[in-house]
């Protein structure tokens, strides 16, 4: 086909409101209980072969733990194996076939979400994540698709990117390769936007795929999957394998076709697998690719100058929302005490009116948290608060896993500006609060900046101008995503690339150019179209 061709300019998927009475929310609520009440059986997807192995583990909603949605299953090693043999098999015939069959796939697969599988891919979010129909709506229909087609827009950005000079009689070209060998990609529970986009994006460049996605999210990951056979991605460019996580890892991570990583998870967890790489590098063809996005500690610092209102909701929404199992949830304040009386007495009244339960009722604000050791681990932290000296719990502080995996979102008022709340990832609805003298602004922004190993997401409020510049400057390292009079979260692809450094990751923010550019690895070709006959040189006389 002769042409260069353009694709269709990216724009933001619309955000559905699901009002009350409307009929999207009819729409999405049937699914929901239709799905409720199917049983589902995922299989590892190993090239052309759905695969059902002896060992399989339930998938429950959190929010109600003793419903069994259906099973998935637990691989062994040489599924896995497989999974690899299928994507090396699949990986000349795809990186050879013309970009723009790849990106009809992807902008295929992003048409599918927002239409047929809409519904689908929300109500299974919300029943295996436990997000509200809001928060599954902005994450697996509006996020996912916007990352499809903005990256099929960036990746003809990339293929347009060639050597700038030619000389004389020279035709100078750049190819941008897909990598040699396969690219391991493991997601994390919380986004299915993010699950669907780390095996998707490499793809997209032309690369095969091993995906293995968090335990916790197969349920939707399988909607996924069927999505992109419906979009025609060919069998075996993208394999989904689940089960032991550390098997899988030590399996792809010994391969000498392993090209790179594209991971999404905690801080720790990363680590482990960098240093795995670094241990076997010598086993590899290639230097494999690292790209990590990882844990954060996110703040909110409020000047003396900020409006209460404006704060308060951007504490309760940035906190609060899914639980606080955002990795850009703000989870420490900093409150000046000439408005701390305010804003504490507003937050107190605002969260008295928050609504907890299961998100098949839209009016639930807050759903359940992701499983019962995340929900333990939560609990650790409220009750060590509560008998610590320095801390006062001016909210919330309850939980109850009986049916559901459910904390009230809680905030801490603490005197200690170190305390384990104000420095450790709690990953759920727990936001510890300190309150700084109004003449230490120049300082708090110093412990803003000192008092955590991660630099994700920051949120600053202030009406003066002075002030907001010196926080932005004081904080230049402190945040990937710094917001300014906004909550922490909420970054949308194409406007608000996503990603942070320090602990937080190799900030090579996902759904934009510098994310793909980590799938490809340049040729450049140089033409001699007058090409010498003697090597004799001029100065030779
Ligand atoms: P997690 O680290 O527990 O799991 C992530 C993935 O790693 C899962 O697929 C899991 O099965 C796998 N895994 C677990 N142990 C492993 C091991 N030993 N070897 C190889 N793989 C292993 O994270 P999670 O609970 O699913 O997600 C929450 C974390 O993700 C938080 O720390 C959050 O901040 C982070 N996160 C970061 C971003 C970002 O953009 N920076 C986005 C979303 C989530």
């Amino acid at each position: 086909m002769n042409g260069f061709f353009k694709v269709p300019y990216p724009i933001n998927e619309e955000v559905k409101a699901y009002t009350p009475n409307s009929p999207e929310r009819k729409a999405l609520l049937d699914t929901y209980k239709a799905m409720y009440s199917q049983k589902i059986e995922v299989p590892l997807y190993i090239g052309k072969q759905k695969v059902l192995t002896q060992t399989k583990k339930d998938m429950r909603p959190p929010h109600d733990h003793k419903h069994v949605l259906g099973q998935y299953q637990w691989a062994e090693k040489t599924h896995v194996e497989d999974a690899i043999k299928a994507a090396l098999e699949a990986q000349q015939a795809w990186a050879n076939l013309a970009w723009e069959q790849r990106a009809a796939v992807f902008l295929k697969a992003a048409d599918l979400i927002a239409t047929k599988y809409r519904n689908k891919i929300n109500a299974a979010t919300m029943l295996c994540q436990s997000k509200n129909v809001h928060q599954a709506e902005i994450d697996s229909a509006c996020e996912l698709a916007d990352f499809f087609r903005f990256n099929v827009y960036y990746m003809t950005q990339i293929y347009a990117e060639q050597p700038t000079a030619n000389s004389f009689g020279v035709w100078n070209r750049s190819e941008h390769r897909a990598l040699e060998g396969f690219i391991y990609a493991v997601t994390p529970f919380n986004f299915t936007a993010i699950a669907g986009n780390l095996p998707g994006a490499p793809a997209l460049m032309g690369n095969v795929v091993l995906w293995k996605p968090s335990d916790s999210q197969v349920y939707s990951a399988q909607v996924i999957m069927e999505i992109f056979e419906e979009a025609g991605l060919p069998s075996g460019v993208i394999n989904m394998v689940t089960g032991d996580a550390i098997m899988t890892t030590e399996i792809a991570l010994s391969h000498p076709d392993f090209a790179g990583l594209h991971f999404t998870g905690s801080t720790d967890i990363f680590k482990h697998l960098w240093k795995t790489i670094g241990n076997n590098i010598n086993v590899y063809k290639n230097y494999p690719r690292i790209v990590g996005e990882t844990g954060g500690k996110d703040f909110v610092l409020a000047h003396p100058t900020s409006n209460v209102d404006e704060v308060v909701t951007g504490l309760i929404r940035g906190s609060f929302e899914y639980q606080g199992q955002k990795c850009s949830a703000s989870s420490r304040a900093y409150v000046p005490k000439s408005l701390w009386q305010a804003i504490k007495t507003k937050l107190q009244a605002e969260l008295e009116t928050v609504k907890m339960g299961s998100p098949e009722d839209p009016s639930h604000f807050i759903n359940a948290v992701i499983h019962e050791g995340s929900f333990d681990k939560i609990v650790g932290f409220i009750e060590r608060a509560k008998k610590d000296a320095s801390c006062e719990i001016i909210s919330g502080g309850t939980y109850d896993k009986s049916q559901g995996y459910f904390v009230a979102p809680t905030v801490i008022h603490t005197t200690n500006a170190h305390y384990e709340s104000m420095v450790a990832e709690i990953f759920g609805p727990v936001l510890t609060i300190f309150v700084y003298e109004d003449a230490d602004w120049t300082k708090t922004i110093d412990l803003v900046n000192k008092t955590s190993v991660y630099a994700l997401t920051g949120a600053i409020f202030s009406n003066c101008r002075y002030a907001l510049q010196e926080a932005v400057e004081g904080l230049t390292h402190a945040a990937g995503n710094l917001y300014l009079n906004d909550k922490s979260t909420g970054a949308v692809v194409g406007q608000q690339p996503f990603g942070g450094a320090r602990a937080s990751g190799t900030n090579d923010k996902a759904g934009s150019v510098l994310n793909l550019l980590r799938w490809v690895s340049p040729r450049t070709v140089k033409e001699s179209l007058l090409s010498p006959n003697s090597y004799k040189y001029p100065y030779l006389g």
